[in-house]
This record gives C-alpha cells, structure tokens and sequence, in this order.
C-alpha cells in the first residue's frame, strides 16, 4: 500500500523532498547518538510507576524489552513511506498483538510514547536551529511515532476483544458439559485420595502416603478446570483454602491413635464435599445467565445489554432509563429474622420487578439487595412513574415469609436518564447517586437524577 492512502502523514505526503531529508537526517542522528540514554530512561520511568514495574521487574523481560525498544527506535527512524511501509506497518502490528497478549495496559504503551517524544524533542530544541527546522523536525517525530502508534492500538484492540471472545466461548463450552456428571466425578476423585489416605494410615493399602491433596487429581482438577469454569467464585476460593489447611496441617496432625485427629481430617473433606456441591449449584444458574436465587439477570451481563442499549438509544434517538433499587434497612431483616427469610423477601421482590416491567426491559440482581432495571425507550417522566408505582406496591404490601407471618418492606430507587454519554457507567452513576439522595432523604421514595 502506497503512502497515499496511509492517513495522519501529512509532513510526508506534502513537504518537498530537501526538507524531509533534512528532518530525517537530524532525528536519525538524534536518536542514534542517544539511543543508550532513551532506553535508559524508559525504564528508569516506568520501574518507578508501580503498574508499568509489574511488567517490567523481572530482569529477562528488562534486557529483552531494552532490546526491542532499541530495535523499534532504530525501525522508526528508518522507516520511510515513500520506499513503501509495509514491512514497517507488520512490525507495528505484532507489537501491538504481543502487548495484548501480555496484557499491558494500552495507557501504558501511550505513556511510554509520549514519554520518548519528549525525551527527543529536548534533544532536537537543544540543537538550537533556526525555527522553521526544528518544527520540521518535531513534526516528522511526531508522525511517524503517532502512525506507530495507531496501527500498534488497533492491532491491540483486535487482539483483546478475540481473546476475551475465546475466554468466554471456552467457559461456555465447559459448563456445557454434563455438570453432573461432572461433579461426581470430582467428588468421587476427592473421596479416592481421602481413602488412601487413611488407608495408608492404618497400615493397609500400599505402605507409602498418596501425598498432598493440592497435587492429586482433584488438586489438579480444582486449580486448572474448575478455574476456568467457576472464574471468580468464593466458593472456589474457599476450596482452595481449605485445600490449603488439610496440606498444610490436617494430613501432617493425622495420627491413627488420636481418633479427634482423624475426624478433623474427615470434617475437612466433608466441607470440601458440601462446598463443592454448591459450586456447581450456583454454576447451573449462571449458565442461563440468571442469579439463581432471585432469577433475574445476573450482573456479568450488565455491560453487554447496556452497551447495546446505549447504541441503539442513540442510533435511534430514543429515550433509555434505568432504576437503581436498594431495599430499606435489609440487614434488620436478617438480622431480626435470619438470612433463610432475608432471602425470601429478596425473591418476593425480584418477583414484584420481573412481574411489573415490560418483557422489553431488563431487571438485573446488581448488589446484595439491589436491583437494577433498564427501561428501554423510557424517557426520564415515564421512568418516574415506573419508580414510585414500584415503590408503592412494595410498601402498600407485606412480604408473605412464613405460615401467617409477613413482613413490610420498602425500598428506595434512584432514576436516570440516558443523555448521550456513550459510557454506560457513567448513566449507572447517576442512577446510584440519585438512590444516595433518596436514602438520605429518609429512605422509601423515589429520587430522580436531575437532567444536564
Ligand atoms: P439501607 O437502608 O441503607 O440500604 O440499609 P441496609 O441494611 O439495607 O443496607 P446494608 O448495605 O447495610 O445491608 C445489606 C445487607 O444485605 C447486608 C447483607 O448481609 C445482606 N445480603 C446481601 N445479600 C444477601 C442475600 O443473598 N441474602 C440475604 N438474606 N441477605 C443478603
Ligand atoms: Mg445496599
Ligand atoms: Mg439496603
């Protein structure tokens, strides 16, 4: 591809040939006369910064990134667009895809850049030439390091949003998989060693211990599958800990003429059995994307349908709000009458949302107790509306929890109006500094986010 049709190169396209070469050759010369020092700062820079020193810190990535940054400087001053840039262009592209792949923050890359222009432009002003030269020559710096930098983002972009593709459609597929089926087998697995164990312990079996938990096949299995499949959970965590504990105490404690040391050991295993259960319990309500307990939207979804909500609000001009929903006083709930009726009244409310807005909208379980909906095509007034019929039918009606038993509940909602902001957070920020004012104001109303 010809330098025609190569955008923000401008100073190449235009400028005569005698100018152009006058500029390269003092920023060639530049960089080449200052190259140990450049490198040396970039580091110098970044090591201090605590992000950038977390890719940066271990001495082979120093010397092969010192490397690069030479080669790359070097590349750049080279780089000639009327010779032809694809080569160039290709170089920039892996770079790019490499820090996607290292997952190096793209503010980082830019930082970095802009830390290397300025670096060099000290350089060309302390040449002292007359003005017009010195322009010339900050100007071609400036767009060839800009031209870099573009092709070396996009390529970046690209790359995450694939990678994150693949992340996803892989959790897919695992949780695809029989799940229990899966699970038993993995029950059955932790069960096996906890056999062998206290086989081995009394003397039967084979005479040698079967070694640590963490590296049998459950430990296995629970570090590199069920990482993937449950990413995140606490529950997962506190397997793994209690993995931990047996490794690191229970299984060195076990001693088969101390009966209590044998049933720590067993009540281990035994919580581990429970926790793993409800792993895959609360597994098989996300894989349909609903919290299992209240059965609306789980949260992890918020940004892909507000995202799309926000584009088409905007492509078609129409109207987006949403309702941001905390229940009043819910720990006194629990704390008064047990978390077995804390949850109850949450699925009686998710009911009351799912049951009162359009099938259009989206009610999502954001919090603990709170909820938020997106109301497509709803303007800030009609929102309002939605709010506080919201709110009366909770507090004109007690929550049924046990035989005869029923409880009040109210709840106060902050509303927002989508105003053109392409960050959805920015929309759900207004909408939870509205319900702040609504339980600062005493809590069981409506407050609405003031148009800009
Ligand atoms: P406020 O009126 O200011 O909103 O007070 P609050 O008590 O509702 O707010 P706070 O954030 O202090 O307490 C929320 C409580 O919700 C604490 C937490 O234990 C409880 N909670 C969160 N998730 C669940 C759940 O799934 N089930 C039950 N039963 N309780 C939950
Ligand atoms: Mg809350
Ligand atoms: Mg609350």
């Amino acid at each position: 591809m010809g330098i025609s049709r190569r955008s923000g190169l401008s100073f190449w396209k235009t400028s005569s040939e005698t100018i152009r070469e006058a500029a390269r050759g003092r920023l060639s010369a530049i960089v080449r006369q200052n190259i140990d020092a450049l490198v040396a700062r970039f580091y110098e820079n970044f090591l201090r910064d605590e992000e950038a020193s977390a890719f940066l810190s271990h001495t082979v990535v120093h010397e092969r990134l010192s490397h690069s940054l030479r080669k790359w400087l070097l590349d750049l001053i080279e780089a000639d667009p009327h010779a032809g840039l694809d080569a160039f262009d290709a170089r920039q592209i892996k770079i790019g895809e490499i820090h996607a792949r290292l997952k190096i923050p793209n503010h980082l890359v830019m930082e970095g850049m802009g830390l290397l222009k300025t670096e060099i432009s000290f350089k060309v002003a302390d040449l002292g030439l007359e003005a017009q030269a010195t322009a010339h020559t900050l100007i071609l710096l400036d767009e060839i390091i800009d031209y870099a930098m573009r092709l070396m983002s996009t390529a970046y972009v690209t790359d995450t949003k694939l990678r994150v593709q693949t992340d996803e459609a892989f959790r897919l597929f695992s949780l695809g998989r029989d799940v229990n089926l899966e699970r038993e087998t993995q029950r059955a697995t932790l069960m096996e060693w906890s056999q062998s164990v206290l086989f081995s312990l009394l003397g039967h079996g084979s005479a040698s211990a079967p070694g640590s938990l963490a590296g049998s096949p459950f430990g296995l299995w629970v570090r590199h599958r069920a990482a993937v499949h449950f990413q995140g959970s606490p529950i997962l965590a506190s397997i793994e800990e209690l993995i931990g504990a047996i490794d690191g105490e229970a299984l060195n404690s076990l001693d088969s003429s101390q009966p209590a040391s044998v049933a720590e050991f067993q009540r281990r295993i035994d919580e581990i059995k429970f926790l793993l259960n409800d792993l895959f319990q609360a597994a098989a309500g996300l894989e349909n994307g609903r919290d299992p307990l209240t059965r609306a939207l789980n949260r992890r979804f918020l940004p892909s349908v507000l995202g799309r909500e926000i584009t088409l609000a905007k492509k078609a001009n129409t109207p987006l709000s949403v309702l941001m929903i905390d229940i009043d006083h819910f720990k006194g709930i629990n704390d008064n009458h047990g978390h077995a009726v804390g949850d109850i009244v949450l699925r009686h409310i998710a009911e009351l949302l799912l049951s009162t807005v359009r099938d259009s909208d989206f009610v999502f379980r954001y919090g603990g107790e709170e909820f938020l909906i997106v109301l497509v095509e709803t303007d800030r007034k009609e929102a309002s509306v939605i709010a506080e019929r919201i709110r009366q039918q909770l507090a004109g009606q007690d929550v049924p929890v046990r035989d005869g038993e029923a409880l009040s509940v109210t709840a106060s909602i902050g509303v927002a109006t989508h105003e053109g902001h392409p960050d959805y957070e920015y929309l759900i920020d207004a909408a939870d500094k509205a319900l702040y004012r609504a339980k600062n104001d005493g809590r069981n109303r409506v407050s609405v986010a003031a148009a800009a």
